[in-house]
């Protein structure tokens, strides 16, 4: 019987990442049970707790009332997204200095989805490279593919090429020593908080052409930069739309995880080569992708993702950034005042503090949750240059980000 069961895809036995989220819930777990009345304070995961401000929940209604008329009730939408979504869209880009077109938009329900599926319409043989630490669904999907190798016992892949961005390098990646095909950048970054300067995107840029390489530039925290001057798309580059691919969502700033709305733009100057060597245009191959497994966002989601985009949207999704980023301030200062080094909260929600004292990571979240009750990421579960580091998240409610940094200055102290 066993014998003839169809084969499954190996690859996906290769998978190593997968165990870090599920490992923090199984130690919160043991220590709850053991102290019952232990109030522990979550500033361990990337989800928003603000609810959707009001005009963006207006649309949402007005969309839904249409759907429920026989004037106005929509069937199958664009694969691609409305014109409706994606002129809003390419009129936010216009104003960041971006070239961008609406045809170049595609919309979709995430971008976790956006950057796990670009990796099919390229060909297996590709060299990747990514930062470590990482997104792991960069790592993973490639994986999943057949296109990495097996783990190493420190958890990386032989044929992935992995750039280590750490305080040694101030957090920017280097550029490969040699030749590599396909280059995952995130920036503002999940999980190192740390963002790319203008001057390190042209570097980017540069390398891609004369590599005639693709960036695959993940944008998803492009929302929370704050330093004016900072770029927030890989297409501000001269030089950019014949090398890059872009990855936007409406998940973290405009609180869209459990709505689902985001967009991924492909230029249509964008090519990768076929067998025969002549040029293929990425964007058309993508829209093949995009149409044939995917028909569209809900037609509700994408109003209440427009009305993101209009004045009143913005004013209220800036306001809800902005609670967050103060979250991000306190922690920041809280903890270098207890001691600590830290890293990123100012351009992103994230806070990466260097662990002290030579523990792990892991060792460091057994302390925090014992003497804070605080739960926070370890940073070896984005990669082996995260061991030493440690992830603290801004989304949270202002009260617990109080008494999460009150509790490490009064029981986790460092003195350096
Ligand atoms: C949260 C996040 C996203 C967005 O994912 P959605 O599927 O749009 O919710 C994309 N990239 C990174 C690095 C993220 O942390």
């Amino acid at each position: 019987m066993v014998g003839r069961m169809p084969r499954i895809n190996t690859h996906y036995q290769k998978l190593r990442a997968g165990y870090l989220f599920p490992e923090i819930g199984k130690r919160v777990r043991a220590f709850a049970a053991a102290h019952p009345d232990a109030r522990i304070i979550p500033l361990g995961i990337g989800d928003v707790v603000l609810p959707l401000p009001v005009p963006i929940v207006d649309a949402l209604k007005a969309g839904a009332e249409e759907m429920g008329k026989r004037e106005t009730f929509r069937g199958y939408g664009p694969e691609q997204g409305y014109d409706f979504l994606r002129e809003a869209i390419a009129a936010s880009y216009r104003e960041q200095g971006a070239q961008v077109a609406l045809d170049d938009i595609f919309v979709s329900d995430g971008s976790k989805c956006d950057t796990a599926n670009i990796q099919e319409i390229f060909a297996l043989d590709n060299v990747i490279a990514l930062t470590d630490p990482v997104y792991p669904v960069y790592v993973d999907t490639n994986v999943m593919a057949g296109r990495t190798g097996e783990a190493d016992d420190s958890g990386r892949y032989g044929k992935l090429v992995y750039l280590p961005t750490t305080a040694e390098n101030g957090f920017e990646p280097t550029l490969p020593a040699g030749h590599v095909d396909i280059i995952y950048l995130c920036s503002p970054n999940n999980p190192t908080g740390a963002v790319m300067s203008r001057a390190a995107l042209e570097r980017w840029v540069a390398y891609a052409r004369k590599e005639a390489a693709v960036i695959l530039f993940d944008a998803a925290y492009e929302a929370f930069i704050r330093e004016p001057g900072l770029v927030h798309s890989i297409f501000q580059i001269p030089g950019s739309r014949d090398v890059a691919i872009e990855f936007r969502s409406l998940s973290k700033s405009a609180g869209f995880t459990g709505t689902r709305c985001a967009f991924t733009v492909i230029p249509k100057e964008l090519c990768g080569r076929d067998a025969g060597g002549g040029p293929v245009s990425l964007h058309s191959l993508w829209n093949r992708r995009h149409t044939t497994k995917f028909n569209g966002t809900s037609y509700p989601v994408q109003k209440a993702a427009a009305a993101a985009f209009g004045p009143e949207g913005r004013r209220a999704v800036q306001a809800n950034i902005d609670y967050y980023m103060e979250n991000a301030r306190l922690i920041r200062e809280g903890l270098s005042s207890a001691g600590y080094r830290v890293y990123g909260g100012q351009n992103a929600p994230y806070i990466w503090l260097r662990v002290p004292g030579g523990m792990t990571s892991w060792d460091f979240f057994d302390r925090l949750l014992a003497e804070a009750n605080v739960v926070g990421t370890p940073g070896s579960g984005f990669g082996s240059c995260g061991e030493g580091y440690f992830r603290l998240s801004a989304f949270g409610w202002r009260e617990n980000v109080e008494a999460a940094v009150e509790r490490i200055r009064t029981n986790c102290r460092w003195e350096p």
